[in-house]
């Protein structure tokens, strides 16, 4: 049984879902802990507290959630000592529910309440019920309040980096708005320190992360500092070989921003501008604010300024009224925006949203639609990604090292600076390479990773500065 003994290290144990942003504000969650004296555990059985860090985008990851919860109660109610806690987007949406739905829950904490999350824990150890800190809008970053903790990331070599919290965009379908509120950014000063720090630690590689990072800055009223000035200042931190950042948003893309990943180095060639739809009705419906001829245009323009770049997007199928000619023009649109590569969803009513209410008056896709839909687009996106692909045959491409290969664990495995998986014979061992930059021909493409040989022209991997 878990100790819960306040003298002895309590155990804490984090199941995270959603986005790249949620796996990071756990990281950092859980280096909050770690300053209290908890010590992350893998099994959820030995732990004296439980986080469940809730994604809401879609009703399969609030089901989910929610599923947790339910089990974690019936192992509460054997270990009563147990808490369990509930953050992110659901706890911030359903925050007047949650204790009613999960009496078992004690905490419930909102996106922008992270750094109080170490004076909730205490209030619950001490015996109260139903702590909740759920506020709207904070008038600075969540992350500019978190200015000494070490987050316990996954990676010794790639680091997350949250630079801008919410969204000013309010698409007719989303729920991030409501969720994590308006557009805050971090103050440079703070993200510089933790990327400094990062480089003294050994990361090699950070990915600046925001709902629609390229709008960094917008909301600073005082300066005109935006996310191409953020870039020029991290390119000169040394130790960091690479700096990508995701998500774009193609109303902020600046060419200020190509320009800076044309001219770094040590900036990737890689954006991932999500799309959503490739039907000029649908994108006004979704309130976008494009046409699909402008996201073209601007992936051309990326292609045109930034040799060898590598756009990649996302798309909503089955919005509500999507006509089988519009879906038509969504798949048409893969092969006409020339992208790698693009996730996809089939489109989940948020309640709060207009596009919920839309569907609820009768503009609702039947499910079997809607999976069909996703199918033949995802066939569509195959194809597209290994058409991309093929154009790395035979060449030559800087590799980050990560590890072994998870399908061959006699190969080695990393990321291009374009963001693709390689997978590539090397004489190096693992422990040789991890973390290092080596160059890779590439021998086999396939469609959604690469394979290849590492280029050996001297007896010592070529290691980072
Ligand atoms: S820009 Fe992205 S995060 Fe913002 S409302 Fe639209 S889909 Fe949601």
């Amino acid at each position: 049984m878990a100790n819960s003994d306040m003298t002895t290290s309590r155990k804490v144990y984090m199941e995270t879902l959603g986005c790249q942003m949620n796996f990071n504000d756990s990281e950092v969650m859980l280096g909050l802990l770690k300053k209290e004296g908890f010590e992350p555990v893998e099994d959820r059985k030995l732990a004296d507290l439980l986080i469940v860090n809730t994604c809401q985008i879609r009703g399969s990851a609030e089901d989910k959630a929610f599923s947790y919860l339910g089990t974690w109660g019936k192992l509460k109610a054997k270990n009563p000592h147990i808490k369990i806690a509930m953050a992110g987007c659901v706890s911030q949406q359903n925050k007047d529910t949650i204790f009613k739905r999960a009496p078992y829950v004690d905490i419930v904490f909102g996106t922008q309440n992270i750094h109080e999350l170490p004076e909730l824990v205490r209030k619950a150890f001490d015996g109260e019920r139903h702590v909740l800190a759920v506020d709207r809008q904070k008038p600075r970053s969540t992350y500019d309040y978190l200015t000494d903790v070490t987050p316990v990331r996954d990676s010794d070599i790639s680091a997350w980096v949250t630079i801008i919290e919410g969204c000013d965009y309010f698409c007719t379908y989303c729920v991030v708005p409501y969720t994590r509120g308006r557009q805050i950014s971090r103050e440079p000063e703070s993200i510089i320190r933790e990327v400094l720090q990062l480089a003294s630690y050994g990361f090699k590689e950070i990915t600046l992360l925001g709902q629609t990072v390229d709008s960094y800055g917008k909301d600073f009223t005082d300066n005109q500092y935006g996310l191409a000035e953020l870039l020029y200042e991290l390119s000169e931190i040394s130790g960091i070989e690479r700096i990508r950042f995701m998500t774009s948003h193609p109303l902020d893309l600046t060419d200020r921003i190509i320009e800076a990943v044309a001219e770094l180095p040590k900036v990737m060639e890689y954006i991932h501008i999500p799309m959503q739809a490739g039907d000029d009705e649908i994108l006004e419906r979704m309130k976008r604010g494009y046409t699909s001829q402008q996201y073209y245009d601007l992936v051309r323009k990326i292609y045109d300024k930034v040799p060898n770049a590598a756009v990649t997007g996302d798309y909503i199928v089955g919005f509500p009224g999507e006509t089988d000619e519009q879906f038509r023009n969504t798949v048409e649109s893969v092969a006409l925006s020339d992208i790698h590569a693009a996730n996809t969803a089939a489109y989940s009513p948020r309640k709060q949203t207009p596009a919920a209410i839309w569907e609820e008056r009768g503009q609702e896709i039947p499910e079997t639609v809607k999976e069909e839909r996703l199918r033949i687009l995802n066939e569509a996106i195959h194809q597209q990604s290994f058409k991309k692909n093929l154009e790395y045959a035979n060449r030559t491409v800087e590799v980050l090292v990560e590890g072994k290969s998870k399908r061959n664990a006699e190969r080695l495995t990393g990321r291009t600076r374009t963001n693709k998986v390689v997978n590539f014979d090397t004489p190096f061992s693992e422990d040789e390479l991890v973390g290092k930059l080596v160059q890779v021909e590439i021998t086999e493409p396939l469609p959604f990773s690469l394979t290849g040989k590492m280029v050996v022209n001297d007896p010592v991997p070529v290691a980072c500065p």
